[in-house]
């Protein structure tokens, strides 16, 4: 069967915008997007560019969008793309800037990873470190050696580890899309992974606290997009939702964020409801209320009046003994 390739091209040194070329390429049984690329490359234009390497989903080279998804293209099947969409069309990942043809700039990703400090802190002299770490016969010192069940417990998480920094859910993250700055959903995986880590001497919390400064943890929009199409399972989004948690834990509370989601979880437990003039004023303070001012004039204006003091619900008892059983009383 013959299917058409419509890619994204753009040279930045001779093409003054980019453009689409299509190729008519010849499948094989199993053929990969990745195949077809290389088809195109050996056989119809040597110039078509795009990154790949292990062929295997590992190296996470290849990422690209594939008919407007982000995947990695050694992973994805020709026939089930022909099947629901007639044709295959690549285009270079999202929110990073294109460098030529299907390859972009990683710069930006990889110095975000940096950011979040992607190693063990300190020095290993921990407990835990000991526990697991195997000397072998006349060494001093050895590397720690781990059997699978151990490393997933160590990391907190079963599947952050396997993270092959693909960029897929960097490229579909509304974050970054909203905040070119936000560190995006890989970083804060490995943020979660390393900060549960009994290995990592961590003593102050610093990747924490540096992961609460704006454009962290706390600027996730829950778009749900980076577990949706991580190619490996991944789900960073609960990762990000667990370290809001282990934030409010550990009182690393300075951020908006996190001032937000304490007064709401304050408002309901006490009331049942939303005070939605005190989260405002609980989250922004007074520069917050003034800038809220012309939204509730708005508001006001249709009749959305908020009182004064709030009720109590009717079934107050049922949330006082959900708090109770959350453990949210004192929060
Ligand atoms: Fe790729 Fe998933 Fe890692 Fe994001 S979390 S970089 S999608 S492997």
């Amino acid at each position: 069967m013959e299917f058409k390739v419509r890619s994204y091209r753009f040279n930045p040194e001779i093409d003054d915008k980019p453009y689409y070329k299509e190729y008519i390429v010849q499948d094989f049984p199993g053929m990969t997007v990745l195949n077809a690329l290389m088809k195109i490359k050996a056989e119809t234009d040597g110039t078509l560019s795009f990154r790949r390497s292990c062929r295997s989903a590992i190296c996470g080279s290849c990422a690209m969008k594939i008919n407007g998804i982000s995947k990695l293209a050694c992973k994805t099947q020709v026939s089930s793309e022909i099947e629901k969409f007639g044709m295959i069309k690549s285009n270079p990942l999202f929110n990073m800037p294109v460098v030529r043809d299907l390859i972009v700039d990683q710069e930006i990703f990889f110095d975000k990873i940096k950011k979040i400090k992607p190693y063990l802190l300190g020095q290993r002299d921990n407990e835990e470190y000991h526990r697991f770490h195997v000397l072998r016969e006349g060494e001093k010192i050895a590397q720690p050696v781990y059997h699978k069940s151990e490393f997933q417990n160590l990391t907190g998480n079963d599947d952050a580890p396997n993270c092959i920094l693909c960029e897929c859910c960097y490229s579909e993250c509304g974050g970054v899309v909203g905040n070119k700055n936000y560190l995006g959903p890989a970083a804060l995986a490995k943020l979660y992974r390393y900060s549960e880590d009994p290995r990592d001497n961590d003593k102050n919390g610093s990747r924490l606290v540096n992961g609460s400064q704006p454009e962290g943890i706390w600027d996730c929009i829950h778009c749900q997009a980076c577990e949706e199409f991580c190619p490996k399972g991944i789900s960073p989004v609960k990762a990000i939702t667990k370290l809001h948690e282990k934030a409010i834990k550990n009182s690393i509370t300075f951020s908006k964020g996190a001032k937000h989601i304490i007064s709401i979880a304050k408002s309901i437990g006490e009331t049942g409801r939303l005070d939605e003039v005190k989260v405002a004023a609980d989250t922004g303070g007074i520069a917050g209320l003034i800038n809220d001012l012309p939204m509730a004039f708005g508001a006001g204006l249709k009749g959305k009046i908020p009182p004064i003091r709030l009720k109590l619900i009717k079934d107050m008892d049922d949330i006082r003994l959900a708090y109770k059983e959350l453990d949210l009383e004192e929060k």
